[in-house]
């Protein structure tokens, strides 16, 4: 029997002969699903969210220790979440203002540099770096208090689509009815295959290890990344309290020696990059999270409704795009997928139903542009700071320096990385 935890008007006996009727289910319980469903409901839709990690609330992170699971958030995602009441609920203690971001080129030059400044770009911030936990949490814990929502510790294993809507059958035999689905599974979403939506996937025969550490320098609110010969890339992403993020980009064959590399010997392996400029920006690091190691792709949803002749499901998040983490953006991408559907279906015409055909055409019309830029961009430029060629090598570094010198360019570039949504 699936675990249902909430104070929800919903009759909740998941085994009752009768399928019950709603009108969305959000399929997924990573950020993207918890948002939505949240969002959902909040537009007074009743909202069953359904993934098999939802039995297992998300702890609240505490204590000097960060999660291992750290990311940038944009102002879009700031935005969603302010709009969600999610934002001033959080932890702030817990979240570090990312001030300047700076790129180093891989020869090691001065002039091989872009400096990005929310000063000159008269921001506040550029970001803020923290936990997933810490969203999550807060995600759960209002989730809690929303009575038009209700949640499924469970997993879906079949969808049956007709002209009015979607008959979900769930692992514990029961079935649940809905208007509309939406599909954040995650990047392998099987609800994406079993409408019939085909994704182009391209492995980056790469995966990141990541850790935190605490370093004896200050930061200076500042994210870091150094573009290695070979086509490593890392990041050092600022933490509270003098601790940063690591996010290591590399082969699968050094991510294994990385992770086996002894604590002691990480300051020497700092040393001996990026011409030493990690310990001349940072000092001294020490461990203070396990390593871990995830493989790096880039995949693309062929559509995002489907099935063809009569889309019901819609596809947020990972289940719909995934990227190189270079540009810190998935995420951010994803709950941009949610922040459009939010809008969409709030501002509905009162005759159209959430599942609307105009409705779903209009969500997936709106989301093009961006998915694309963005994938195209962070592909880009995996893919000319991986090459090895002289000419590609003097293109990247004399592009860094050619963007840093450009305040245009720039501006624009500090204007795609914030995002943007509207809510009306
Ligand atoms: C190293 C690294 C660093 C990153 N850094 C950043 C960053 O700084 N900023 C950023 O914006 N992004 C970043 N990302 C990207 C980010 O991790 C993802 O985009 C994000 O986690 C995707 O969230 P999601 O909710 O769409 O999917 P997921 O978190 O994958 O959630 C999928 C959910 O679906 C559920 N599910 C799967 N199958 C079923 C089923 N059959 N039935 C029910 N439920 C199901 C799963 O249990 C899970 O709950 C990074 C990624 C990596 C690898």
């Amino acid at each position: 029997m699936s675990e249902v935890r909430q104070n929800t008007p919903f009759n909740s006996s998941a085994n009752t002969a009768q399928v019950r009727t709603v009108d969305v289910v959000v399929i997924g319980g990573g950020i993207a699903g918890k948002a939505c469903a949240l969002g959902l409901a909040q537009l007074g839709l009743h909202t069953i969210e359904i993934a098999p990690d939802l039995g297992n609330p998300v702890p609240s992170p505490a204590g000097s220790q960060w999660g291992q699971r750290i990311y940038a958030f944009s102002p879009s995602t700031q935005k969603l979440l302010a709009h969600l009441q999610i934002w001033d609920a959080l932890d702030h203690s817990r979240l570090q203002v990312v001030r300047d971001m700076r790129i180093f080129g891989d020869r090691g030059e001065k002039s091989d540099q872009l400096h990005l400044s929310a000063f000159e770009a008269g921001t506040p911030q550029l970001a803020w770096i923290g936990e997933a936990n810490l969203i999550e949490h807060t995600l759960d814990q209002a989730a809690r208090f929303q009575n038009k929502l209700e949640q499924i510790a469970d997993v879906v294993e079949k969808l049956e689509v007709d002209a009015d809507g979607v008959t979900l059958h769930l692992k514990n035999h029961s079935s649940i009815r809905a208007l509309l689905v939406v599909a954040a599974d995650g990047a392998n979403s099987p609800t994406r295959s079993s409408i019939g939506i085909t994704a182009s996937t391209e492995s980056y025969s790469q995966s990141a290890v990541v850790a935190n550490w605490s370093c004896t320098k200050p930061h200076l609110e500042t994210a870091y990344q150094w573009f290695l010969p070979g086509g490593d890339i890392v990041a050092m992403l600022p933490l509270p309290n003098k601790q940063v993020s690591m996010v290591w980009s590399t082969s699968p064959e050094n991510a294994a020696a990385l992770l086996r590399l002894h604590e002691a010997d990480w300051n020497q392996k700092f040393a001996q990059i990026a011409n030493g400029a990690i310990p001349k920006q940072l000092g001294t690091l020490t461990l203070h999270t396990t390593l871990a190691a995830f493989p790096l792709q880039k995949i693309r949803a062929a559509r995002f409704i489907g099935p063809e002749d009569a889309p019901k499901v819609v596809l947020v998040g990972d289940a719909a795009h995934v990227m190189h983490p270079l540009a810190g953006q998935g995420l951010n991408l994803g709950l941009r997928d949610v922040a459009t559907l939010l809008n969409i279906l709030s501002k509905r015409e009162s005759f159209r139903s959430p599942n609307h055909l105009v409705l779903l055409r209009r969500y997936e019309r709106q989301r093009q542009g961006d998915t694309s830029a963005l994938l195209w961009v962070t592909d880009r430029l995996k893919k000319l700071f991986s090459g090895s060629s002289n000419t590609e090598r003097q293109l990247r570094n004399f592009g860094l320096g050619f963007v840093n010198r450009s305040h245009f360019i720039k501006r624009r570039l500090i204007e795609r990385a914030l995002g943007d949504i509207d809510f009306e």
